[in-house]
């Protein structure tokens, strides 16, 4: 089995952009707060301080405790979201991003030559060098690397800071047996007092359960997708299996502002429906979501009858948006998501609407030209401004056809 997913996952990665840039605060235990009080907690700490136990999530006084040399500085979110979109640019520069992850976390997929053992890790070497060069040496990262995303990023877990892990095939499953449980994505607490009472309470005994016994273990499919991914299987989000659907978008200076999270939402939603549509899904609620640094994030869900129609659901996100808070909080990330998937089967009554029949024939349109002419070619009014900027992979590759995006037709 080859090597195809490469993970880089930044290290203490706040801290580092900090110790980057103020360089009295190199080689000392940092601790990044959202705001400079007593009673918050830290949101990043660097090595030095993780050193003394300090990590995300304790408390100001606590780590005080902890380190009494520590440095508490407070967050600038505008700083580490410009850092995101430069270091995604760089590994852009060395290798093809597939997915941006979260803000301090990418994955690339390994093609051709790159998945030999050997360039993997100098494709690793050159993608650190680069950084080192371009941005500094401070702001590191542990690069993991194997035959799928999830071992890729268990491997990027391995060693840190600054690590460089390979898992291969045949290295398996031995090389996972000295990790917790709970270092495997998607084994967080309560997953894990449930395989523990499954009899579970080791990887190597993860390992050996077969994949009925996970199924049960996970009361669903994903126990079964689970065994699969610990196998090296690169899964791709299979047609009714999903529990859910949608896209998120670190935001990139220029709109980190209320109207414009709006758009680029509007932008997120038509790009899910479009996928809702190919797997012929349709959802029965949609969430949306925006992220501030320093207050917690707007979460807001709505129910609605089943359909993957784009215009339904832009109504939806309009009502939901009339909850977005007032406070000035400068939003720096936005997601949608839809949950209650279901099939067209399964659906009844709105089928044989009027309107159902008309939205069809609007929405595979739609589909069909965009499909053939790139994503931007027709949507709808609410994206507009958002247009270039999301998602970062249509920002970095996709190159829009000038005639198209000046004649097509707009729907609204
Ligand atoms: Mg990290």
């Amino acid at each position: 089995m080859t090597l195809r997913a490469l993970y880089v996952d930044f290290n203490s990665y706040f801290a580092s952009v900090e110790q980057q840039l103020r360089a009295e605060l190199r080689g000392k235990p940092v601790a990044v707060l959202p705001v400079v009080a007593e009673t918050t907690c830290c949101i990043a700490a660097s090595y030095e301080a993780k050193a003394f136990g300090v990590k995300t999530g304790t408390r100001v006084s606590d780590a005080r405790r902890m380190c009494p040399e520590i440095i508490f500085v407070e967050a600038r979110a505008h700083l580490y979201i410009e850092y995101h979109h430069q270091l995604v640019k760089i590994v852009e520069s060395c290798t093809h991003v597939e997915q941006t992850l979260s803000i301090d976390e990418m994955v690339c997929k390994l093609t051709g030559s790159q998945q030999k053992r050997e360039n993997a890790i100098a494709l690793a070497r050159l993608i650190k060098k680069t950084i080192a060069e371009q941005i500094g040496e401070h702001v590191r990262s542990s690069i993991g690397i194997a035959p799928n995303t999830f071992l890729a990023k268990v491997a990027s877990n391995m060693q840190k800071p600054d690590g460089c892990v390979v898992i291969e095939a045949h290295e398996l499953p031995e090389k996972l047996y000295p990790l917790k449980l709970g270092s495997l994505n998607g084994i967080g607490r309560r997953m894990e007092e449930r395989l523990n009472r499954h009899g579970i309470d080791s990887v190597q005994k993860l390992y050996s359960a077969n994949r009925l016994q996970l199924r049960s273990a996970w009361g669903s499919v994903e126990g079964e997708r689970f065994y699969d991914k610990l196998r090296g299987l690169e899964l791709y989000e299979v047609k009714n299996d999903r529990s859910s659907l949608g896209h998120s978008h670190v935001l990139p200076p220029k709109l980190r502002t209320h109207m414009a999270a709006l758009s680029v939402l509007h932008r997120l939603l038509q790009k899910a429906c479009m996928r809702l549509r190919s797997y012929k899904l349709h959802t029965s609620v949609i969430s949306a979501r925006v992220k501030f640094l320093n207050r917690p994030t707007w979460v807001a869900e709505s129910r609605c009858s089943a359909t993957d129609d784009t215009l339904i659901l832009t109504h939806a996100l309009e009502r939901l948006w009339q909850t977005y808070p007032k406070h000035k909080a400068i939003p720096y990330a936005v997601g949608i998501s839809f949950t209650g998937l279901g099939n067209h089967e399964g659906r009844s009554l709105d089928l044989f609407e009027p309107d159902t029949i008309q939205s069809e024939k609007r929405n595979s349109a739609l589909d069909n030209l965009n499909m053939r002419y790139g994503k931007n070619t027709v949507y709808f009014g609410g994206a507009h401004n958002a247009l270039s900027y999301a998602p970062l992979r249509i920002a970095f590759n996709h190159i829009p056809d000038l005639d198209i995006e000046n004649h097509g037709t707009k729907e609204k």
